[in-house]
């Protein structure tokens, strides 16, 4: 099997799991039990994995508040954001291609009684920075844009947002969960006030996540929204996920440490995967061909439909087409559709995302799948066999 969905999520690390090992048998304890030495051992461990989780983004420890994941980090940080400070407005505005987690946030924000507007990117993916200013109105109170999309790799102007968002004294959220641990990212240098990001997308254990939440200029205040013991600054109680926590400290620091190497690494395969694939007859490339992830592409076969390609694949590839699955429907991708793709080319797309996992044999392999999947398609295709004729 070629694993090709890194996006999705990844495999853990074996350094990762080793170090989480201990932690489900011999220092099993609960890091608020202050009365023996489990306890300390368990609380000792967070400290220092908070320290890894902090530094990959160059934050201060206390502004790391634990989590499920990054879905718990989205909401915590938009509808946190709504009930602190509705009083000063409740105008939130955010991309049309965020992730649900922040797309179905501003949808509760909104039945909550929040205004949102959800800004159109350009045909590249990028959000136009003159219509982000121009949505912005005085009951403004949240601009929530994510750093790197899932889907296509592109890159959000972190650092132009971020100037806009201090200029108008807005608060800036952003889902970080496909930047952290690849490329560099400061939420504090970037003007990022709040951070959603999470393990599993950077070879860590799924289940675990981190808020980032600005302590100083500006310290950003959040309601929590969920309640019990008031662990991590009362702002998310539950008994901490020790393990979890520990991989996530160590996949962090892994991640830093081997960034600018995997990075290149990745660049290169991405680059030999994606001038393969885009000599297949119409192939083209989905969003801006430089401000985007590294080891990620996104393709479009026109007349070859993903899924029908992927059913090609068998057990041998695994890709994404971002397609959802709806109890009625298969929805094409929002984001693709969003960037002004037809349903058609959304549904003919396809997401291949590299990591650090990936071997070069495997990029040609892949290669060889896809092009002949998609010519397979295609045969059976009348709209592929019109378009022939024409
Ligand atoms: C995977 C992903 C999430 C969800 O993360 P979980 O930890 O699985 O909740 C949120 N945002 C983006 C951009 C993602 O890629």
């Amino acid at each position: 099997m070629i694993y090709l969905d890194n996006n999705a999520t990844t495999p853990c690390d074996p350094r990762v799991v080793e170090t989480m090992l201990p932690f489900f048998y011999d220092q099993p304890g609960n890091a608020s039990s202050r009365n023996h030495a489990w306890g300390w051992m368990a609380e000792d461990a967070v400290k220092k994995a908070r320290r890894q989780v902090a530094n990959l983004i160059g934050a201060d420890p206390k502004e790391i508040i634990f989590t499920s994941g990054a879905t718990e980090a989205d909401n915590l940080a938009i509808l946190g954001v709504l009930e602190q400070y509705r009083r000063k407005g409740a105008h939130l505005i955010t991309l049309a291609t965020e992730h649900k987690a922040v797309l179905d946030a501003c949808a509760r924000a909104e039945q909550l009684g929040a205004t949102v507007t959800r800004l159109l990117p350009r045909p590249d993916g990028q959000v136009d920075l003159e219509a982000l200013e121009a949505a912005i109105r005085p009951d403004t109170i949240l601009v929530a844009i994510m750093w790197a999309n899932n889907e296509t790799g592109v890159l959000q102007p972190m650092q132009a947002i971020g100037n806009i968002c201090e200029r108008h004294g807005l608060i800036l959220m952003s889902d970080g969960t496909q930047m952290a641990g690849k490329l560099p990212c400061s939420p504090r240098e970037a003007g990022v006030h709040l951070m959603a990001f999470t393990a599993h997308k950077m070879y860590g254990p799924k289940g675990i996540g981190a808020l980032y939440v600005s302590r100083r200029q500006p310290k950003v205040g959040l309601v929590a929204q969920q309640y019990g013991g008031g662990h991590e600054q009362g702002l998310r109680s539950g008994t901490l996920n020790v393990p979890g926590i520990v991989g996530f400290g160590q996949a962090a620091a892994i991640a830093l440490e081997e960034m600018a190497a995997t990075a290149e690494r990745l660049n290169g395969l991405r680059s030999s995967l994606e001038a393969e694939l885009l000599k297949v007859p119409l192939a083209r490339l989905n969003g801006h061909s430089a401000h985007r992830l590294p080891h990620t592409t996104n393709i479009c076969f026109p007349y070859a439909e993903s899924e029908a390609v992927m059913m090609r694949f068998g057990q041998q590839l695994a890709l994404s087409s971002g397609s959802a699955c709806t109890s009625a429907s298969v929805e094409p991708s929002h984001v693709l559709t969003a960037m002004g793709l037809s349903a058609d080319e959304a549904h003919s797309s396809l997401r291949f995302s590299l990591g650090r996992f990936t071997q070069t044999e495997e990029v040609a392999r892949a290669v060889a799948l896809v092009r002949e999947a998609v010519a397979k398609v295609r045969q059976a295709s009348p709209a592929w066999e019109m378009y022939q004729e024409k």
